[in-house]
Formats: C-alpha cells, structure tokens, sequence
C-alpha cells in the first residue's frame, strides 16, 4: 500500500530500504522504472491525468523534497523519511560497484554526462559504465539503440520532470535495460558542473532555498510549493 499524499502514492521505505528494493529490481526482467516526485511534481499530477498514470506505474515512488514528506504528516500518514533523488542514486551506483552491473549516465548538457561517469568512476572504484549520452536528443531511436547497444543494467534518466518520467514510461518496452531512474539535474551535481546545497542547509531542509538563489527564475516553479502546502491543509480540514 503506497502513501496517498493529493493522488499521488508513495512508498514508505528508508533510504536502505529503497536501495534494496532497486537492487531486487536490478535482477528482474521486467524493464522498471523509478521516479523521485517533489511537490512540483504532486502539483502537476492534479491537473494531469497522463503523468499521475504515468507516476503511479513506476516500481518506486520515492519521495524526494521534504515539502513531500511534510505533506504526509499534515495529512497523518508520515513516511518514513526524504529520500533525495541524488542520495539515492549515489547509494546504489555504490552498492553496484564492483559488482559487475552496469549503469548508462543520459541526460544534461553535453560533456556533462562523460565527467559526471568519469567522477563517478573516481569515488566509487569499479563502477561500470556502459556509455553516456547528453538529454539534448531530437530522436529517441539513436539514443535507444545506443543505450541497447551497451546494454546496461541501470540506465539514470536525467532530463528534468516532468520530461523524463514521460520519457521513461513511453520507451520502456524498447530499452533492454532492467532499471531507470529519472533523476533530474544529478548529472550536473555528480559532474561538479551544479553545485548542491552545504550540508547544513541540507540538514535544516533549505536545499530549495539553495536552488532558488542559484537559479532565481526558478520561483515561478517554486511557487506550487505553497499551493501544495495549502491543497494538503485542505485535504486535510476535509478529513482525508
Ligand atoms: N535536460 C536535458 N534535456 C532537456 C531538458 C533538460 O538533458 O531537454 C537536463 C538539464 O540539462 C539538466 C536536467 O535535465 O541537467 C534538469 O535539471 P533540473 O535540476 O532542472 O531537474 P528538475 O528539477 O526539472 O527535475
């Protein structure tokens, strides 16, 4: 049973839990996908059918935000924690390396995906990476048969939310690869090209404010934050 935080489920599970979950999905057959929703994504989700269907197909729906996870408590069902998109995909690159499987780096700007592996590949000693290819594609059908090609375990999907998680469900069935995770700008922060927030903001849950002052144009997404916290309090006052 997920967590309905405004129509949108999400799985109650720890960081650890999460990783091992995705690792099981490493070894199945069936392409899966996974998706990080903040707030933004929630807020989408309402006004659109096709993406909360979309959403709500994806293996894992891990909360990433901690709008998200404050969401949950108004609402009296808390999960269990945040789970950055970005931290979850640094567990399991870490978990994998050494292992064997494999992981394609898609998405970003070019240049940024090939540092992001080779940085990646600096940390986390026998981490395979089976190719890269920057999110700047017209076709989808080279980028498929690239990807196929290599065949890669994991394939880290990082052209930003709401394109990827669209991405992913559309060309599931042609990717010969077990997992995706769409995973946003973590290219440009595993690439050094973006820079996360320090980790005190990020213990006192400031990463957006770190955002916003990086990227100020960004207050026009920024703003359904406030408008998912009201929507909450009013499910919430409805009794649901
Ligand atoms: N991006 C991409 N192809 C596109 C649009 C965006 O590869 O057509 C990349 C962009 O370069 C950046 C990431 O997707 O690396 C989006 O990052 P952002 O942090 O904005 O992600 P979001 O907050 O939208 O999930």
């Amino acid at each position: 049973m997920r967590t309905d935080v405004l129509g949108v489920g999400f799985d109650d599970l720890t960081m650890d839990e999460a990783v091992g979950r995705a690792a099981v999905l490493l070894e199945s057959g069936t392409p899966a996908y996974i998706v990080t929703p903040n707030p933004e994504i929630v807020w989408l989700c309402r006004d659109d059918p096709e993406l909360k269907e979309i959403v709500g197909r994806a293996a894992l729906v891990l909360p990433d935000g901690i709008g998200v996870v404050y969401g949950a408590k108004i609402l009296g069902r808390p999960l269990k924690g945040k789970i950055a998109g970005i931290d979850f995909a640094e567990k399991l690159l870490e978990r994998m390396a050494g292992t064997g499987k494999s992981v394609y780096l898609l998405g970003a700007k070019p240049g940024v995906a090939s540092m992001a592996a080779k940085k990646l590949q600096n940390k986390y000693p026998g981490l395979v990476v089976a190719g890269t290819a920057d999110g700047y594609f017209k076709d989808d059908g080279p980028v498929i048969e690239k990807i196929n090609a290599s065949k890669p375990d994991l394939l880290l999907v990082c052209l930003g939310a709401p394109k990827q998680e669209r991405w992913m469900a559309a060309n599931a069935t042609r990717l010969n690869v077990r997992l995706m995770a769409g995973l946003g700008g973590a290219l440009d922060v595993f690439a050094g090209t973006a820079e996360r927030a320090p980790e005190s903001w990020q213990r006192l849950h400031l990463e957006w404010l770190h955002r916003l002052k990086k990227e100020p144009w960004r207050w026009r997404r920024m703003i359904k934050l406030p408008l998912f916290i009201f929507a909450v309090a009013g499910q919430r006052l409805k009794g649901n």
